[in-house]
């Protein structure tokens, strides 16, 4: 491809948009132009990026042996009342009405209309197992878009789901598909931490993220210095600390605290650490008030919670609840004399004195023991995992780190084969439920990622399996005609060995095409000059090293081949 025809619009600049560096180089670089919050034009360097990573993708899934098929972005509402989803993604499906006055939405994801496909196109045990995916554009109103393709109200995803006769199956269709996204990441040249995961929305026993390690990152993580655990905040679990600490402690006492709520000015004013504290949080389980306590200086985490208590819904009590419930302001609740059901913290076993709110309007009670003076329904890990925190499996201490999450593999079991009834005859001619799966992948977040992952100063440094060309070829004076017939030729030849260049062929100076060729990212650069040809040579390098070798014309495609083999 010749510069000069094609559209690569580069920046100087960081665009004031970009916040994170591979926004501002896919910006910068001409891979993308914003159209507005959260939507993108993929221009002719991005698109060809985004291809090639779409075909890694695609011959991975073919190699799994999973099908491709293609299925509609827009949906009619009845199938996602049908599922009890519309309620749960309302607010992020983009919602519209049909010229008949009939509700659509645009899909987010597609487990309904899948299961609704299998239920009526599969029903032998024969048939079974089925691994279904597509590479289709989905819809997400996202609150906040941000960070580009990172974030946006509309991307690509590759989603794969899995329809098994049984647990077994489903055992080796997702084990299948892990492999398959483990090759596929690293094909993209990314190196990931595949974490486990909360199941969250989607429902299902268990699951897997696949998480590309970067400052930048939205998800949080943990991983343990000793073992190979790791799973992400939401999930992360925590080993207890293992001593009780010692001594009698003094009866319960209460003091004043005026106009101190929150626990750091408790905290100050009583002269103890907030860890001594106990923070005590009101909640609505299933509409019945609840109190959830965790040590002063942790935060609840809500993932926790909801397992702990089995799925039932939970919320946050409005203040009137709070207050009928305490007896007291926002900011004074503690668990002595509550007369609801009290779940606590693990960690909160171990101390046996500790500040908490007296359920009275500017006190607080000091030298509570739990077991004392409270009645604990029960004691879970309910804190988010952090920094230093015991690993749950060999009691090391555990790393914390962002990451951008590229993939997400589910077991989800029989929730939508259920309400869709995708159902089997097995080999006694017995109607059975089928086991599902589901698996996707952030085709252009991981487009992003892997400039997020793989760059320097100057731009971006493609690895060479999905850069948008294998090479920039530059021609430094368009006026010399020698130049231009080398470098033609030998884009013609290694075009002929299925390495397609960018050939240079603007009239800039050679200024301007050297931080160009830096900032596109290409994994080589052939440079053509008068003084290199005096010599018949071109003129190679790496993108990520600084050496220049100078090679003679003729051997130049036999030496380009082999630098990118
Ligand atoms: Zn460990």
């Amino acid at each position: 491809m010749h510069w000069s025809k094609t559209l690569i619009p580069t920046l100087r600049d960081i665009p004031q948009e970009a916040e994170i560096p591979s926004h501002q180089l896919m910006l910068r670089a001409g891979l993308i132009r914003k159209l507005s919050g959260g939507l993108y034009t993929f221009l002719p360097l991005g698109l060809r990026a985004l291809r090639r990573v779409e075909r890694i993708v695609r011959e991975e899934m073919d190699r799994a042996g999973a099908i491709e098929v293609l299925m509609p972005a827009l949906h009619p509402r009845e199938i996602w009342d049908q599922s009890g989803r519309y309620e749960v993604l309302r607010d992020v499906m983009f919602r519209m009405r049909d010229r008949q006055d009939r509700e659509m939405v645009l899909g987010p994801t597609h487990e309904e209309i899948v299961t609704d496909l299998v239920a009526h196109q599969i029903n032998s045990y024969r048939q079974l197992p089925k691994t279904i995916y597509q590479i289709q554009t989905k819809f997400r109103d996202e609150i906040r878009p941000r960070f580009g393709l990172m974030r946006a109200k509309e991307f690509i995803m590759k989603d794969a789901y899995s329809f098994d006769a049984d647990w077994e199956g489903v055992e080796q269709s997702y084990q299948a598909m892990y492999n398959a996204y483990t090759r596929i990441f690293e094909r993209c040249g990314l190196r990931v931490k595949v974490v486990e995961a909360d199941t969250g929305a989607m429902g299902g026993s268990s699951s897997h993220e696949f998480m590309v390690l970067a400052d930048s990152g939205e998800d949080g993580l943990v991983e343990c210095t000793g073992c190979a655990y790791a799973a992400n905040l939401e999930r992360a679990e925590r080993m207890p600390p293992a001593n009780e600490s010692k001594g009698d402690p003094a009866p319960l006492c209460e003091v004043k605290t005026p106009h101190r709520r929150t626990v750091e000015e408790v905290a100050a004013f009583l002269h103890v650490r907030p860890e001594e504290m106990i923070k005590t949080l009101i909640y609505l389980c299933e509409e019945q008030p609840v109190a959830v306590l965790v040590p002063g200086n942790r935060e609840l985490n809500e993932h926790k919670l909801a397992r702990a208590l089995e799925g039932r819904p939970i919320r946050m009590a409005d203040e009137e609840t709070v207050v009928k419930t305490t007896g007291a302001p926002l900011g004074f609740a503690g668990p002595a004399g509550l007369r609801i059901p009290v779940y606590a913290d693990q960690e909160l076993k171990t101390l046996r004195q500790h500040v908490a709110g007296a359920n009275r309007a500017d006190a607080h009670v000091i030298h509570l023991n739990l077991a004392r003076d409270a009645s604990v329904t029960a004691f879970f890990d309910l804190a988010t995992a952090r920094e230093g925190d015991m690993c749950p499996r060999c009691g090391a201490s555990m790393r914390e780190k962002r990451g951008i999450e590229v993939g997400h593999v589910f077991k989800l079991g029989t929730k939508y084969s259920e309400r869709f009834q995708a159902q089997y005859l097995d080999a006694e001619g017995r109607r059975q439920t089928m086991i599902m799966g589901c698996y996707g992948i952030g085709v252009t977040r991981t487009l992003q990622a892997i400039i997020e992952q793989s760059h320097d100063e100057q731009g971006i440094v493609w690895p060479a399996t999905v850069a948008p060309y294998a090479a920039s070829l530059l021609v430094l004076n368009t006026e010399h005609a020698e130049s231009l017939i080398v470098a033609e030729q030998l884009a013609s030849a290694l075009s002929a060995c299925g390495l397609e260049t960018l050939l240079d062929d603007r009239d800039e100076r050679p200024g301007v095409k050297f931080k160009d060729a830096d900032l596109i990212g290409l994994p080589l650069r052939i440079v053509v000059s008068e003084r290199s040809l005096a010599e018949k040579k071109v003129e190679i390098k790496r993108r990520q090293e600084q050496a220049k070798t100078l090679i003679p014309v003729a051997e130049a495609v036999d030496y380009v081949r082999r630098m990118l083999s």
